[in-house]
C-alpha cells in the first residue's frame, strides 16, 4: 500500500511538472516572440510615424505651394499635380521606412518629383497667351491697307485717334498707359502676355498688329481704345466684336462675342463705367486679319469731361485694368 501510495505521488508530480512545463513552454518562448513582435511593431510604428510626419511636411509644403497656384486651375492639372505629390510622398515613405536611403537616386527621384509638381501649375497657367493692342500710334499713317485679306476695299493702315477733352491726353497714351497695367495684371495672374507694341512712336498698321496676334498663338486678341463724339455729353463703354457673317472671321464671331461680353461686364463693374453695351462690326482691318478670339474694347469718352477725368487718374486706371483682366478670367473659366 505505502508502496502504491509513492508511486502515486511520483505520477502526479509528474503529470503536475509536465503540465507545469507545457504551460512555461507555452507562455515563455510566445511571451519572448510576442515581445519580440510587440518591440518589431514599435519600431514599424515609430518609423510610420516618420514617415507620416515626414509625409506631413511635404503634404502642407506641396499643399500651400498648390494653393498659391490654384486659382483657375482645372479638374485635369490638378489631378496631374496631386498624381506628382503621390509619387513623391511614396519615395519619402520608403527612404524613411528603410532608414537611411541607400539609393542616392530615390532622394533626387523625390526631389524631381516635388519641383514637378510645383512647376505644373505655373506652366499651365502661362500656355495662355493673350495679345494686347495699345489702339494707335503717336502719328497715323493714311496710307491704305485691305480691310481684309483679298479685299478690294481699303482703308488707312492706323489712324492717329482720339484726345481728351479736359485732359490734353492723346488716345494712343492712354491705350499705351492702360496696356503696360494690363499686362502687369494678367502676368501676375499667370498668363503670357505679348503687346503689339512698346512706344508711341512706331508705324504698325491694324492689320499688321493682327498678324503680330496670330504670330504669337494668341489665344484672345484684345484692342485698347477711347472714344470720341461731336457732344461732350457722351460717356460710357462698349466692346465691338464680328458678326457671323464676316467673310473672313465669322467662324470666330461666337467666341469673340463672349469675350466681348465678359470683358466689358466685368469693366463696367469694377469701374462703374456706364455700359453701352455690345457693337456688332465687320469693317474693322484689325479684326479681319485676327485669327483668334478678339475683343475691341472702348474705355469711355475722351470727349466726356468725367470719362476723360477718371480715366487718367492712376488709381481709376487700376480698377480699368483688373476690370479688363477679370473679364479674360471669366472668358477662360477661372
Ligand atoms: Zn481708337
Amino acid at each position: 500500500m505505502k508502496k502504491k501510495k509513492k508511486i502515486l505521488i511520483a505520477a502526479a508530480l509528474t503529470v503536475t511538472a509536465l503540465v507545469v512545463w507545457i504551460i512555461i513552454s507555452a507562455l515563455l518562448p510566445g511571451g519572448v516572440s510576442n515581445r519580440k513582435g510587440r518591440e518589431s511593431a514599435k519600431v514599424k510604428s515609430e518609423a510610420a510615424e516618420n514617415a507620416a510626419s515626414g509625409k506631413d511636411v511635404k503634404k502642407s509644403g506641396n499643399k500651400s505651394g498648390k494653393d498659391a497656384k490654384r486659382s483657375g486651375k482645372d479638374e485635369k492639372e490638378s489631378k496631374t499635380d496631386e498624381k506628382s505629390q503621390e509619387n513623391s510622398e511614396k519615395k519619402t515613405e520608403n527612404k524613411v521606412g528603410t532608414g537611411e536611403s541607400q539609393d542616392p537616386s530615390a532622394n533626387a527621384g523625390s526631389t524631381s518629383n516635388t519641383q514637378q509638381a510645383d512647376q505644373t501649375p505655373a506652366q499651365s497657367k502661362s500656355g495662355i497667351v493673350i495679345v494686347i493692342d495699345p489702339g494707335h500710334q503717336s502719328r497715323g499713317d493714311s496710307n491704305t491697307e485691305p480691310v481684309g485679306p483679298g479685299s478690294g476695299k481699303a482703308k488707312a493702315r492706323v489712324t492717329g485717334g482720339t484726345r481728351g477733352t479736359t485732359t490734353g491726353i492723346y488716345e494712343y497714351q492712354l491705350t499705351m498707359t492702360m496696356a503696360g497695367k494690363i499686362r502687369d495684371e494678367l502676368t501676375r495672374r499667370g498668363y503670357t502676355v505679348y503687346l503689339t507694341r512698346e512706344s508711341n512712336d512706331v508705324n504698325i498698321s491694324n492689320a499688321e498688329r493682327a498678324e503680330f496676334s496670330n504670330s504669337k498663338g494668341a489665344d484672345a486678341y484684345i484692342r485698347l481704345h477711347a472714344n470720341g463724339a461731336g457732344s461732350s455729353a457722351a460717356n460710357g463703354a462698349m466692346t465691338l466684336y464680328p458678326t457671323p457673317n464676316n467673310a473672313w472671321v465669322g467662324n470666330l464671331s461666337a467666341a469673340s462675342k463672349s469675350l466681348s461680353l465678359d470683358v466689358l461686364n466685368s469693366y463696367c463693374a469694377a469701374t462703374g463705367m456706364r455700359n453701352l453695351g455690345l457693337q456688332p462690326r465687320d469693317d474693322m482691318t484689325g479684326f479681319n486679319y485676327c485669327k483668334s478670339p478678339m475683343t475691341l474694347i472702348e474705355f469711355g469718352f475722351m470727349t466726356n469731361p468725367s470719362d476723360d477725368s477718371n480715366m487718367a487718374n492712376a488709381s481709376f486706371q487700376n480698377r480699368m485694368a483688373a476690370g479688363v483682366a477679370d473679364g479674360i478670367d471669366t472668358y477662360f473659366g477661372r
